[in-house]
């Protein structure tokens, strides 16, 4: 069984060739870097479809793998930005109609988990996935993935991302403020706001946008106080949801994962709690194809098949809507 997986969410094109006994044979990625300001959603389909058709030759050449030779075509049917999540389903439709094979919509977040526990080996982990546009506590409980906190407005990686580019740093910005924030040595006290089981990080970006536009502090006191407050919200969930539902493994993904304070945290959260800390590795951590042609192995093989004519695309699809049947 060999799959191949379209991830167009957001800023990422990815391409992944991925066979039945989980080895990633191909993982391309093209990312859209803006010319200025955030991700436009229809710029950025826009280099989902001008590279579409170069990514999929090219996984397939680094895959070793003809086009006839692919059993499914996996697709990231939500949630994401609609423009970019178009471009990728209307690929994925004609891939599978013109090769007659079967196509399986996949949804993103539940891919980050699948592919996070693939590769760590991780079996039932609570899992803190943290990116650009998700910010989600969940873990496995009859049948579905529940969601047991998230951002109630923008995301973990999003508010970093923003600050970054009002400070003047790379973009994306969450390397670039985990540099500077190394050099931090002043706490700037920062809204901290968690509401129940969920987080806000509007109202942190307001505030440490405000502070740098005051010019009183260095860059890298308000990148070091921005990641610890950003940092402990995460931590005080992620933390409250394990002694919670008592998970054995705590699994950390998304782009936000290669942080080394978060890692830290993470695992000495795991460590209290006697759960076995797992950190999925970047180029399966961050958006990519590979997750959805595994995660479309997995549906495949539990029966679930994406008719063309119901294969619309969800921007809001939460991850707790969707049964697992390969779980139960
Ligand atoms: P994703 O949406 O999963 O592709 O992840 C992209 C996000 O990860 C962006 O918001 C980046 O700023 C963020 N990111 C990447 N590397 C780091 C890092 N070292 N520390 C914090 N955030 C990061
Ligand atoms: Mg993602």
């Amino acid at each position: 069984m060999i799959a191949l997986g379209v991830e167009s969410t957001a800023d990422n094109l990815g391409i992944g060739v991925v066979a039945g006994d989980g080895r990633v044979l191909a993982n391309v990625l093209d990312v859209h870097v803006p010319a200025e300001g955030g991700i436009h959603p229809r710029e950025a389909a826009r280099h989902h479809s001008e590279c579409m058709g170069g990514a999929v030759r090219r996984a397939l050449d680094e895959a070793g793998v003809n086009a006839k030779e692919l059993d499914i075509i996996a697709f990231a049917q939500g949630p994401g930005l609609g423009p970019c999540l178009r471009t990728g389903a209307t690929s994925a439709r004609a891939l599978a109609c013109y090769l007659g094979r079967p196509l399986v919509g996949v949804n993103h977040c539940v891919a980050h988990v699948e592919v996070g526990r693939m590769a760590t080996g991780a079996e039932d982990p609570l899992t803190l996935y943290v990116s650009g546009g998700n910010t989600i506590v969940s873990g496995y409980e009859s049948g579905r993935y529940r969601i047991f906190g998230e951002t109630l407005d923008i995301a973990v990686g999003n508010c970093l991302d923003t600050f970054a580019r009002a400070a003047g740093l790379e973009y994306p910005g969450g390397p670039d403020i985990e540099r500077w924030a190394a050099r931090g040595e002043k706490l700037i006290s920062l809204p901290y706001t968690v509401k129940g089981m969920d987080l806000s990080y509007s109202g942190l970006l307001t505030a440490v946008t405000a502070e740098l536009q005051t010019g009183r502090h260095r860059v890298e006191d308000l990148c070091f106080s921005l990641q610890e407050t950003a940092y402990a919200m995460l931590g005080e969930i992620t933390e409250r949801a394990l002694a919670h539902t008592g998970k054995p493994e705590l699994l950390l993904t998304g782009g936000v994962a290669a942080n080394k304070r978060l890692g830290s945290i993470v695992r000495s959260i795991a460590e209290e709690h006697g759960a076995k800390p797992y950190v999925v590795p970047i180029r399966l951590a961050a958006d990519n194809g590979a997750m959805i042609a595994w995660t479309g192995i997995l549906a495949y093989n539990s029966g679930i098949r994406t008719p063309v004519e119901s294969s619309h695309v969800n921007p809001n699809w939460r991850m707790d809507q969707v049964e697992i049947p390969w779980r139960s």
